[in-house]
């Protein structure tokens, strides 16, 4: 795929700004603060729907004013297709296909695909399992665009059922008796099992897709002396294709914690707990992977999405790489610079092109960014 125009009304720091794009790799070079990251950011939410700076849209709204726009055109099979994103500082927004209004985020997610690597991604290794989750979910919502509303759903019934276990406990301590476990938690776990097994086997099938393309590029990477292995731990502890068994185990689980649930009032059990856990020759990445290690797992994840939205969607992601060459020595710039080559439409910022050799920047479109513009 491939992006053709990009239009910013009063989103972050630029107040209208289009801009076109002449060639498979574009680089923005500017200094700091000056709005590079601002305009791969606005990509990502185009891919998304989400930034992983923030979560309010009220940050991305250009201060003093209440809505930001982000309008682009993309070239897929069969043709081009205009996207429209607005952000209200109320939070509301409107999403939008070919000028058609859309009311469901899942119709609009899925249309633009994008893998983003910058350097706050080594907290993917560093970082707490709810940022290898939400990696995770932001893959699968690109995939599999129902996922979103199957992840809605189970978040939904989770804070119902937490709301519930937080009533009980206040109950059961304002009196010298404990209450009877209501029919009301039952119907919840029955429906927390459904909705949370839906969202067990699809991070399962993920995973064991990425696993052997991460595995490989890491190897190719490192040079081969280190394995990576990424695994899939999910919290109830099975993660079978068969709907039917995930539930079981899931309810099983849920009847083991029972007790530790109602003295804590909230939900222990299900995918909200998971774990990815990234392993370099059988040792966690997290506690043990060296800074460089740990740069070339990151590495060796996005290039394997690369291979995977491909293989999946059929048809090849944008790249977005926020600040990461500065950050790698020469050989794995070169894996990286090497395996775009013209395949993937590439977004790069840097503060300086000394980073690019003269090949790179004489087939790339260089736009310099500065303050906002
Ligand atoms: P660096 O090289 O340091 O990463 P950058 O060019 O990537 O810099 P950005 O993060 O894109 O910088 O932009 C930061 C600028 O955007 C800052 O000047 C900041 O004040 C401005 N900015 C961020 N949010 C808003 C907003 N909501 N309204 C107006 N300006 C904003
Ligand atoms: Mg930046």
């Amino acid at each position: 795929m491939y992006l053709k125009t990009l239009h910013l009304r009063q989103f972050r720091n630029y107040l209208d700004q289009q801009v076109d794009f002449s060639a498979p790799k574009t680089i923005l070079v500017g200094a700091n603060a000056q709005g590079k990251s601002n305009l791969l950011e606005a990509v990502e939410l185009l891919a998304t729907l989400r930034s992983h700076r923030v979560s309010r849209d009220r940050d991305l709204v250009q201060e003093g004013a209440t809505t930001a726009q982000i309008t682009a055109v993309l070239e897929r099979e069969p043709g081009c297709i205009d996207l429209a994103l607005r952000l209200r500082s109320s939070g509301r927004r409107t999403i939008s296909l070919n000028q058609q209004t859309l009311g469901r985020h899942l119709d609009f997610l899925g249309t633009l695909n994008a893998v983003q690597f910058s350097c706050l991604d080594l907290e993917l290794v560093r970082g707490s399992p709810e940022r290898r989750r939400t990696w995770l979910d932001m893959l699968l919502v690109q995939l599999e665009p129902i996922y979103a509303h199957i992840l809605q759903q189970y978040n939904q019934i989770l804070r119902q059922r937490n709301a519930l276990l937080k009533g009980l406990l206040a109950t059961s301590a304002s009196s010298d008796f404990p209450p009877d476990t209501p029919s009301e938690l039952g119907f919840w776990d029955a429906q927390l099992a459904t909705a949370g097994a839906r969202v067990i086997r699809r991070r399962a099938r993920v995973i064991e897709r990425l696993a052997p393309l991460a595995h490989t590029w890491h190897q190719q990477i490192s040079g081969s002396t280190e394995t990576l292995e990424v695994r899939y731990l999910p919290n109830v502890g099975q993660e079978d294709d068969d709907p039917e068994s995930v539930q079981q185990a899931f309810l099983a689980k849920l009847q083991q914690r029972a007790i530790a649930e109602q003295h804590q009032g909230i939900t222990l059990v299900g995918p909200h707990r998971d774990e990815v856990e990234l392993i370099i020759n059988q040792t966690p990445a997290r506690q043990y992977g060296s800074q460089g290690q740990q740069r070339t797992l990151v590495l060796a994840l996005k290039l394997a999405e690369l291979n995977l939205i491909e293989a999946i969607v059929g048809e090849t992601p944008l790249l977005l790489l926020d600040d990461v060459l500065a950050e790698l020595d020469p050989h794995r710039q070169n894996q990286l610079l090497s395996t775009i080559q013209d395949r993937f439409q590439t977004l790069i910022t840097t503060t300086h092109l000394s980073s690019f050799d003269n090949g790179w920047l004489d087939s790339s479109q260089i736009l310099t960014v500065q303050a906002g513009q």
